[in-house]
């Protein structure tokens, strides 16, 4: 049974987008993962297909209806117990490990929002998890869901090529990632850290350490604090 990827969308089109290229997209075409994106105006009211109305309380913009939303979610889950996932700005950020506990699951149905976004009554009734990628507002929800997928899809069995390629990499361990070089050796008078050249596997990786603790403390202090607060034996607190 492949991983299931159902998107609630006024712009199915949009999807699999990027999602049908590259390592996703190999997965798709393997059938790791499957995609469903439905349009929510199959849901819409009357003769226009409506799915949104104006504000109670007044104000700018449209809202989508809770019934129209809630027949879409019902349509989908009836025979397949799947989290629901609501793309907004005012949810909580999405994290590494929500990614990693999507993708241990047998999948997802993400809720794109446009317009003003989407009648709350609808999200508690359903209790569905309100997901953002970041402090920014866009247009919709699908890019989104299709960064949402994308950090979910890549983590699934079978989809990168390497197992270390995550295990390795920013967050997996609450830290962001070392530094990267490749081939020359020199470039425009740059040098490769000596270190790297030296093939002493044990100083490679402490040096790696080094650099994701470093690079984790100037750029995140928020990411630093919250693995400082969970490690008793990192040398950065006796500083
Ligand atoms: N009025 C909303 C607010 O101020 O929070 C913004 C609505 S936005 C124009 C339309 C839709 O885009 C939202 O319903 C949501 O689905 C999606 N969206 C916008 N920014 C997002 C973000 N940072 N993360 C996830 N979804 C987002």
């Amino acid at each position: 049974m492949s991983w299931q990827a159902v998107v609630l969308t006024l712009f199915p089109d949009m999807f699999p987008g990027p999602l049908g290229s590259s390592l996703a997209g190999r997965a798709l075409k393997d059938g790791i993962w499957s995609m469903q994106a439905h349009d929510l105006r199959e849901h819409g009211l009357g003769r226009h297909r409506t799915v949104d109305d104006t504000p109670f309380g007044g104000g700018a913009g449209m809202v989508m209806r809770p019934d129209v939303l809630d027949t879409a979610i019902e349509a989908v889950t009836a025979e397949v117990v799947l989290p629901v996932v609501y793309l907004t700005p005012r949810g909580r950020r999405l994290e590494q490990s929500d990614a990693r506990r999507f993708a241990a699951g047998p999948g997802i149905v993400l809720l794109c929002g446009r317009y003003e976004g989407v009648d709350e009554r609808v999200l508690e009734a359903r209790q569905v998890e309100q997901l953002s990628i970041g402090d920014y507002v866009l247009s919709g929800g699908e890019p989104a869901a299709l960064v949402l997928l994308d950090a979910c899809v890549r983590l699934l069995p079978g989809v990168m090529g390497s197992d270390d390629s995550a295990t390795e990499e920013s967050f997996s361990d609450g830290l962001l990632e070392y530094p990267h070089y490749t081939k020359p050796a020199e470039w425009q008078g740059r040098p490769v850290p000596p270190i790297l050249l030296s093939g002493h596997h044990a100083s490679i990786a402490a040096w790696r350490r080094t650099q994701s603790e470093d690079a984790t403390r100037n750029r995140r202090p928020d990411l630093w604090a919250a693995h400082t607060s969970r490690s008793s034996s990192i040398p950065f607190q006796q500083q």
